[in-house]
């Protein structure tokens, strides 16, 4: 605390993100990072960019970052995407609070699920938006009537899809009710997970073209294994992402660089490494899960890279704590209704038999 801090420094209470943990030869499960590395062809455009003497980061970066936005209409072809229905931003966590003040901050409370991305209830905090906390359901799963009970009287919604972090999915019918109902507010949905879904892969970018007030927000943080590179993206009608432009150019007006521009270009570029990894880690999970029912957990249905299991038997603020002298790390959330889950994300192969051995040990 100091008498130099704003009145809003003094009110907020800032995320705390998974730890990054500087020693090496850890297990590490707690961030959903990717266990495979992203696609040579990324890798390979942003060492073209970087050239053999750096000159070009003499040179600012495009500020429309053009290139991504072309890569991201092009990547949704198949919805007829256009650029112009694109925002690019440092991380899907800028994308989404940029859409917080463009456009959540209205004189009526957002809805917000109880149990989702902790950040939600952060943005709300820093750019003084009134948000109510909707309760999940019985099996911590959104319901989205208790939404459109709201309807006509809320300043907006923001859901992620997969759940973070109970990672279970609402099917795009349900999303496209909820949207649907909400025709005079925005309805975000944030996809960071999605391409762990299924094997066609549900996104309510399908639903854009039909609904004026939807923005989908995505990351190349988990699914291209980019979450070193910082770059989201969101998708919606071009007067909301014209919002989301007037907010950034009033903010950063480069707030991607040079590489990262190409590099999360040429990784949407490149289905075939998506499609191999994504596939990987969904082969993972469903083996990782039968391993943990196996042990006694009980393990909500995953679309997610990570799992939420709970043991009937066993404390799970315990269970991280031995895991932990175990070297190996996963994610535990304090929030009552949680508290006995454990978010243990999707790494690779050797990675989860660890998990599974150890866990094996430690229960006994
Ligand atoms: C990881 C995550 C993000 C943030 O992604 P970045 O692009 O790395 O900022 C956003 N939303 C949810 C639900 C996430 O889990």
């Amino acid at each position: 605390m100091s008498q130099f801090w704003s009145p809003l420094v003094h009110r907020l209470t800032p995320y705390v993100p998974g730890e990054q943990p500087k020693i090496s030869g850890l297990v590490k499960l707690n961030t959903n990072e990717n266990p495979y590395p992203p696609s040579p062809r990324a890798v390979a455009a942003m060492q073209a960019e970087l050239g053999a003497d750096g000159a070009n980061l003499r040179l600012y970066p495009d500020p429309g970052a053009d290139r991504l936005k072309e890569a991201v209409a092009a990547h949704f072809a198949e919805f007829a995407i256009t650029p112009a229905q694109v925002f690019v931003g440092n991380g899907s966590d800028e994308v989404l609070a940029h859409a917080f003040l463009a456009l959540l901050k209205h004189d009526a409370a957002i809805l917000i699920p109880d149990i989702s991305y902790s950040f939600y209830p952060v943005y709300c905090g820093l750019y003084e938006v009134e948000h109510v906390a909707v309760a999940l359901g019985e099996r911590l799963e959104i319901r989205v009537d208790d939404y459109i009970r709201h309807a006509g009287k809320c300043g907006g919604i923001v859901i992620a899809n997969p759940n973070a972090p109970t990672s279970d999915l609402l099917p795009l019918a349900q999303i496209e009710r909820l949207v649907a109902a909400h025709p005079q507010s925005v309805v975000v949905v944030d996809e960071a997970y999605i391409d762990f879904a299924a094997d066609v892969v549900p996104t309510a970018i399908a639903l854009v073209k039909r609904h004026p007030n939807l923005l989908v927000i995505r990351t190349l943080s988990k699914s291209h294994s980019l979450a070193g590179l910082r770059v989201g993206y969101a998708v919606g009608d071009s007067a909301l992402i014209e919002a989301l432009d007037r907010v950034k150019d009033s903010f950063n007006s480069y707030p991607l660089d040079r590489l990262a521009i190409v590099g999360a270009a040429a990784a949407l570029a490149d289905r075939e490494h998506l499609e191999t990894t994504r596939r990987a880690v969904m082969k993972t999970r469903a083996k990782l899960v039968a391993d943990l029912e196996s042990l006694g957990f009980e393990v909500l249905p995953s679309a997610a890279n990570f799992i939420f299991p709970r043991h009937p038997q066993h404390d799970a603020a315990q269970l991280a704590a031995k895991l932990r002298e175990r070297k190996i790390i996963v994610r535990h959330f304090k929030a009552a209704r949680v508290s006995q889950h454990l978010r243990i994300s999707i790494g690779s192969d050797d990675q989860c038999q660890a998990l599974v051995a150890a866990l094996r040990e430690i229960l006994g």
